[in-house]
């Protein structure tokens, strides 16, 4: 590698670390508004402004060639005051610890947003799992497993998918738990396949909960969802299944992307063809010619937004220009908050990441549940208990903004901390 290609390279890395850096830092700063409006003490913010635990783990993998890599991993545990920390494992080159840190009090956050009994927990691997078999991806995933297992555990810690993990990493994980503990452990993780304790619907859980806010927000605005224009931005498993739940509602799916490029269409894609092309990882652009960038979607005309893809993606730069009326974060920090503050000028209606995409661990807290009690439910009853939960929570969210006379993001913040706040102080920690 030439000398100018590492600099380049280093100053990439510094640049994520520096986005890494600054989104936890605008999570503090929310946090610290959000304990302020409830008349929380400051002792509170102290504890909670950081995760209770980090690990962070090497873990050298055999890989198919014979020679040995070695992979860091890490796991955040925000507070376990509620009860057990809740958290998915993402596969990503640009996984680092200030990100697993801020994501780990976002989960905290969803959990107390669904009332469930979890606090925030997360963890990643700093790995690129499309250059990766299968047989070098369970042996990263297993050892994995075997580097956190003293701190996890199903009523400790419970790992879940999250940005290029699926089911199949969830079942070798849960398999080396079991192995060590030496009893069979379904409660250890969520987000397996169904004939190893998976829930119905969690697939398709994190899509659902976006579609109830997308239909809870299009309400408060006077939109027909029928009538409504909806850019995607990401075709993983949040946006690819979000993309085919807005298309068989009858609303005009006019825009998605994926990492390499953006396809938009004023008259609506055609997202059974897309959702038939596209590759494990979402890839699907490629196959075409008239592909457009992620940025330049983001401004396309349209009534709804939803970032389904990765952070810092509305930002000051493009705030202004955005067209949407509604935006609806699927993914994890896609907006800064400078660029919150431009879109509540425009009037633009935010439904925040921590609410929007907590399908995923409502669903995930379900599967838990089921895996206790040994007995499973129906797609359609589980359906049911997440929609009530969404619902619910869309209101209470959307009410606290009225009557705090703030924006959806800091009443999100206030609804999802209260709990932890609240069993901290119980405990007698603060
Ligand atoms: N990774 C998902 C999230 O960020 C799901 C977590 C879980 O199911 O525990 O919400």
């Amino acid at each position: 590698m030439s000398l100018t290609k590492t600099i380049e390279s280093l100053s990439e890395k510094q640049k994520k670390e520096k986005e890494s850096l600054d989104l936890f830092l605008s999570t503090q700063t929310v946090i610290k508004e959000a304990l302020n409006k409830l008349d929380f003490s400051n002792e509170l913010f102290e504890l909670l402004k950081e995760p209770l635990r980090m690990l962070t783990v090497r873990i050298p993998v055999k890989m198919d060639d014979g020679t040995v890599k070695v992979f860091t991993g890490y796991r955040s545990q925000h507070n376990d005051s509620v009860g057990p920390t809740k958290g998915g494992v993402r596969f990503h080159p640009d996984v680092d610890e200030e990100e697993v840190k801020a994501l780990s009090v976002w989960m905290s956050l969803k959990c107390g947003i669904a009332n469930l009994p979890f606090g925030g927990g997360k963890g990643g691997i700093r790995c690129d799992p499309r250059n990766m078999s299968f047989g070098e991806l369970e042996r990263l995933s297993r050892g994995y497993v075997r580097a956190i297992s003293q701190i996890v555990g199903p009523t400790k810690d419970i790992p879940a998918p999250d940005v290029y993990t699926n089911s199949q990493i969830m079942a070798w994980m849960m398999d080396e738990y079991s192995r060590l503990r030496e009893f069979d452990s379904p409660g250890f993780i969520t987000g397996k396949p169904l004939v190893l304790g998976g829930s119905q619907g969690r697939e398709t859980a994190t899509a659902r909960g976006v579609t109830i806010c997308i239909e809870e927000a299009v309400k408060k605005k006077n939109i027909n969802l029928q009538d409504a224009r909806i850019v995607i931005q990401g075709f993983g498993n949040a946006g690819s299944f979000l993309a085919k739940f807005m298309h068989d509602a009858g609303a005009k799916v006019v825009g998605i992307s994926d990492a390499h490029g953006a396809l938009y269409d004023s008259e609506g894609l055609d997202i059974d063809y897309l959702l038939d092309r596209r590759d494990s990882f979402g890839t699907v652009t490629p196959l075409f010619k008239n592909v457009i960038t992620n940025q330049e979607l983001l401004e396309k005309e349209c009534d709804i937004l939803v970032p389904a893809a990765i952070s810092n993606q509305i930002t000051a730069q493009n705030a202004d220009r955005i067209k949407a009326s509604i935006i609806v974060e699927a993914a994890n920090g896609p907006t800064t908050l400078e660029a919150t503050k431009i879109l509540d000028e425009k009037g633009v209606l935010l439904v925040p990441d921590i609410l929007a995409s907590a399908g995923g661990v409502t669903v995930s807290y379900f599967e838990w549940v089921q895996n206790n009690q040994g007995y499973y439910w129906s797609e359609e009853e589980v359906a049911e208990k997440l929609r009530k939960v969404m619902v619910g929570s869309f209101e209470t969210i959307y009410q606290t903004a009225q009557s705090h006379q703030v924006n959806m993001r800091l009443a999100a913040y206030m609804v999802g901390i209260r709990k932890v706040a609240e069993a901290s102080h119980y405990r007698g920690w603060v």
